[in-house]
């Protein structure tokens, strides 16, 4: 047997295991679709217990993949699980509740309802970010709906990605919620399947690969995305709390988060008293050397170590200036927090999502800049202003489109449940977390019933009576 067969023949195994997965739960999703709330809160609190008794292996997995510190994972890994587990527990009664549509004119004599139906088999694809919050989050909401789930972490945080695992296998049968690890030949061979949703978290290139692999079945998607996310502070902004906020928010998690603010864009005339504050934020934070924090992570791996590096190479190379930061170390995947001024437009580090821990600032003397560029270029999955003028603010939030916005804040509005989190066109389809979450992986189903057989009135043979009747409906619209 040669290389490329017994390769395939693997993936066959697999592709035949995962056919099998898949059938034991599309009979069970039929059999959920009469779930209660309660059974739904049982099995949501099933899946708090199981991370929380879990929480020191959290630590270790986050901290093996992504050098990732244990409060920092508390923070945006467990938290923000634990989070949507109890916001769903307490709203489910109300979500699921049947609702009343209103009777319109022209349907007088009928009532409708709205039914929240589970939609399936749900595929949850994941990445390797945060890889337990964006795994058991979107987990949480497809179990508050209803549905069964099969589950494909990240094969680049292969800690996290087993013991996610291993804590599905533990708390919950194969025909409700599993999980097939691995890379992208997993994902292909989950993806031929007809899931009745896929919700994808990733990149906008793998996204259109799975929108075009639910084609095929017509599955529904939600597809949350990535892309360049915009900072714009303008002279009326406070500048301390405005750098700390920005500072945050990149260097989290190395600047590997979707909702990470990319690119910079300051009003020329503060950018020297930003800079300052800037880097006292970034040293207050990680010290004079980030490598010795412990607070600062690292690039996920080599590969990824590479790419952010070019980018930065490449911004200096056509002129950049390092302001702050700039050291590489490939060892220890480490890059130091970095700021670039003076980049071109058209270099990699503003064309290209950074996914790292560099921060290139542009200048701007109107504000219209900004906005051009922004317009110029694809939807981002979030925008920040740092402004006290609420003309500015107005016109920015008005004049551009983007998945959020984020008004002297960055990345909490992630976190906020109340809030719809996702992205438009090349940043995401869709959106999740909450409410939003639960309808994502819900069906809303028109219900309507003709009370008082009225309907039969507008039947053929058009009779003087129905064209009359016809006449006076129009009337009363027109
Ligand atoms: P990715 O698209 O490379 O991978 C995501 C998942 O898709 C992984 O599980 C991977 O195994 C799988 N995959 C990779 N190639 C595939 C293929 N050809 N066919 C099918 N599946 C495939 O993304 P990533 O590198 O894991 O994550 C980084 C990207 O995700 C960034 O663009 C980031 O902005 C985005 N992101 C978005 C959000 C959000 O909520 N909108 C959150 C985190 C990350």
């Amino acid at each position: 047997m040669n290389v490329t067969t017994s390769i395939s023949s693997m993936q066959t195994a697999s592709a035949s295991v995962m056919a099998e997965v898949f059938a034991k739960q599309q009979q069970l999703a039929v059999k959920l679709r009469t779930s209660t709330a309660d059974e739904r809160i049982a099995k949501l609190r099933r899946l708090e217990a199981a991370v929380m008794a879990s929480k020191d292996a959290i630590y270790r997995a986050l901290a093996a993949d992504l050098h990732k510190p244990a409060t920092e994972a508390d923070l945006d890994e467990i938290m923000p699980v634990i989070g949507e587990i109890h916001h769903a527990v307490k709203h489910l009664k109300s979500w699921m509740r049947i609702k009343r549509a209103r009777t319109t004119m022209t349907m007088l004599g009928t009532q409708a309802r709205i039914h929240s139906q589970p939609r399936g088999v749900c595929l949850i694809i994941s990445p390797w970010n945060f890889p337990i919050n964006l795994t058991f989050g979107p987990l949480a909401s497809a179990i508050a709906a209803g549905n069964t789930v099969i589950i494909k972490p990240s094969e680049l945080t292969p800690s996290c990605s087993a013991l996610m695992a291993e804590i599905i296998r533990q708390t919950f049968e194969p025909a409700e919620i599993t999980v097939f690890e691995g890379d992208a030949a997993v994902s292909t061979a989950l993806l031929a399947l007809p899931f009745d949703h896929m919700f994808f978290t990733g990149s906008p290139a793998v996204g259109k690969i799975v929108m075009a692999a639910a084609a095929r079945h017509l599955s529904s998607v939600t597809l949350e995305l990535g892309g360049k996310s915009p900072v714009i502070v303008d002279e009326s902004a406070d500048l301390a709390k405005a750098a700390k906020s920005i500072m945050w928010g990149k260097f989290l998690n190395n600047g590997q988060t979707c909702v990470a603010p990319d690119y910079l864009y300051i009003h020329e005339k503060i950018l020297p008293a930003f800079l300052e504050k800037a880097k006292a934020a970034i040293a207050k934070m990680y010290g004079d050397n980030a490598q010795t924090s412990p607070d600062y992570c690292r690039i996920v791996n080599d590969r990824h170590f590479v790419r952010v590096k070019n980018i930065l190479d490449d911004a200096t190379a056509n002129g950049a200036t390092v302001v702050m930061g700039g050291v590489t170390l490939a060892s220890d995947k480490f890059i130091a927090p970095t700021l670039l001024t003076n980049v071109k437009l058209d270099s990699a580090v503003m064309q290209e999502e950074i996914f790292g821990p560099v921060l290139p600032i542009v200048t701007y003397s109107d504000i219209s800049e900004p906005i051009t560029h922004i317009n110029a270029n694809p939807k981002p999955l979030a925008l920040y202003v740092y402004s006290k003028n609420q003309t500015n603010i107005d016109k920015i939030i008005n004049e551009t489109s983007s998945g959020g916005v984020g008004i002297n804040v960055s990345v909490l509005h992630f976190s906020h449940e109340n809030l719809p989190f996702g992205g438009v066109n090349n940043s995401g389809i869709g959106s999740s977390h909450g409410e939003y979450g639960f309808k994502a992986f819900s069906h809303e189903r028109a219900v309507m019933r003709d009370q008082y057989n009225s309907t039969p009135m507008l039947y053929p043979p058009y009779t003087p009576r129905v064209k009359w009747l016809m006449g006076m409906t129009l009337k009363f619209f027109s």
